[in-house]
């Protein structure tokens, strides 16, 4: 009992230390930035994919279209 209790806290820690490094190595990831059209939070998985894009995805959609 005591064993898994151990290994149970020692998990815990790691996975907490997990995110708070997470945390550090996206800092720019996790800042809020704003769709320059709408105004709307652009989802972090987005600017993850899309780094230093300034539109959401609905906005982008419509701004390429307007390109062509
Ligand atoms: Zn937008």
């Amino acid at each position: 009992m005591d064993v898994a209790d151990c290994a149970q806290r020692s998990e815990g820690w790691l996975l907490k230390a997990g995110i708070d490094s997470y945390r550090i190595n996206n800092t720019d990831i996790n800042e809020t930035i704003e769709c320059i059209d709408c105004e709307e939070i652009i989802p972090a998985a987005r600017r993850k994919a899309a780094p230093g894009c300034e539109r959401c995805i609905d906005c982008q959609e419509v701004y390429e279209k307007g390109q062509r």
